[in-house]
């Protein structure tokens, strides 16, 4: 299903005006290939009624496996919620990459994308749907033309069983990245964040129960359901549960898409991971989740990197968008950076994040930070936006203040 709008004719005609050749394709896991290493088996046992619903529920929740793409709702309870709903219900996947640093559901798509359709098949029959949209960064045309491939041959092969499949293009807009303005967007609104409750589990696309979510979790859906909920609980680190994917940039000399356990450190993942810092780099601090997560220094380089220990100090894992910087960098340019990317991706509806992030970067390019000054903005901000990104958007601010005294002295 191609989604053809406004966006379509400027990438085009961005495209023809720079002489651009078609991205290639990257080489990855097909079809044909997936299923000869087991693919599809246990989507096939649902179809066939080998497998219940509420075991496969069950199955997810006993793993403790948690929403990857920011806000880490525990995904069996979540797919419990939808199937308790009135019909006809809907399936969402967001695969609308956005936050700074993350790109591991890139990663997936171009890599192995029937593992993640297997889990969002799993996801549209174990919860009834009759409709499931995924929606795509617009700026992933690899992944558009493999998804699209991968989309056609599962319904090819009857694999969505009696649920609709629809692939839908973002438009490049940060914001669609938050569940409930990927949803307007979806319905072809403007992509404005709803104000919550009711979540999408109860009223989502148009006004009907949706299952809302991220590429990563959908990833994980067959392993688990393959070897089993301890197999994937089995595995963390420092008392935590579970495996994730993180995208590490910066100044680390290996960078990339990292599949490590839940609950490792900065430390660790720098160390055994990524090859240790840059030749004569020291790590000064690090962004846990992306742009929203915050920033912290590296006397907490060895706190878990986890939903609850993050948030314990301020902080978000997020979608585990890990950014390491070194002594070379100077956090407060690395705040300000951050706060001129929220103002510009502020979809504008709300007062709070609108201005607030307009005027605390005015007062952050003064140079000199008034702690009273930035310290209610970002108040009013936590308090008053409508979404996590106004919510967000003074993290990396109050994060300097808090932990880098001797920058703001
Ligand atoms: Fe829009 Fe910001 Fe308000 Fe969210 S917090 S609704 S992005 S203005």
């Amino acid at each position: 299903h191609r989604f053809v709008d406004r966006c379509d004719v400027q990438t085009l005609a961005r495209a023809a005006e720079s002489g651009e050749q078609e991205p290639e394709v990257p080489e990855h896991i097909d079809f044909d290939d997936y299923v000869a290493g087991g693919g599809y088996t246990v989507l096939r046992e649902c179809l066939n009624g080998q497998r219940a619903p509420d075991d496969v529920v069950q199955a997810l929740s006993d793993s403790k496996l948690r929403g990857l793409g920011g806000a880490g709702f525990p995904t069996g309870m979540k797919w419990g919620i939808v199937r308790k709903q009135t019909y006809p219900r809907y399936v969402a996947i967001n695969a609308d990459e956005g936050e700074p640093g993350t790109f591991k559901d890139r990663w997936v798509m171009e890599r192995d994308p029937h593992r993640f359709l297997e889990g969002v098949l799993i996801g549209c029959w174990a919860t009834d749907a009759s409709a499931c949209y995924i929606y795509l960064r617009d700026e992933y045309p690899q992944c558009y033309e493999i998804m699209e491939r991968a989309i056609e041959r599962a319904v090819a092969e009857g694999l969505n069983g009696t649920c609709a499949v629809y692939l839908r293009r973002g438009a490049g807009a940060y914001i669609c990245g938050e569940e409930s303005a990927m949803l307007e967007s979806i319905e072809g609104k403007r992509g404005l964040p709803r104000h919550k409750p009711p979540f999408a589990a109860e009223v989502g696309l148009w006004g009907k129960p949706t299952l809302t979510n991220n590429v990563e979790t959908m990833y994980w859906v067959r392993d688990i359901l393959e070897q089993g909920a301890d197999w994937y609980a089995g595995h963390g680190r420092h008392g935590r549960q579970g495996l994730r994917l993180f995208s590490v940039s910066g100044r680390v000399k290996d960078p990339g898409v990292k599949l490590a356990p839940i609950g490792i450190t900065v430390r660790e993942l720098v160390e055994e991971y990524c090859g240790g810092m840059q030749d004569g780099q020291q790590l000064k601090a690090y962004l846990p989740g992306g742009a929203s997560g915050g920033i912290l220094p590296e006397s907490m380089a060895d706190i878990p990197l986890d939903k609850g220990t993050l948030e314990e100090y301020g902080c978000f894992l997020g979608s585990g968008a890990i950014v390491v910087l070194s002594d070379r960098d100077d956090v407060k340019a690395a705040a300000l950076n951050l706060m001129r990317f929220f103002e510009d991706e502020s979809c504008g509806q709300c007062t709070p994040c609108r201005c607030g992030t307009e005027k605390s970067r005015k007062l952050m390019e003064r140079g000199e930070w008034s702690r009273d000054k930035l310290g209610d903005l970002s108040t009013v901000m936590h308090d008053a936006s409508i979404c996590g990104l106004g919510q967000a958007a003074p993290n990396p601010v109050d994060c300097v203040f808090k932990f880098f005294p001797e920058d703001v002295r």
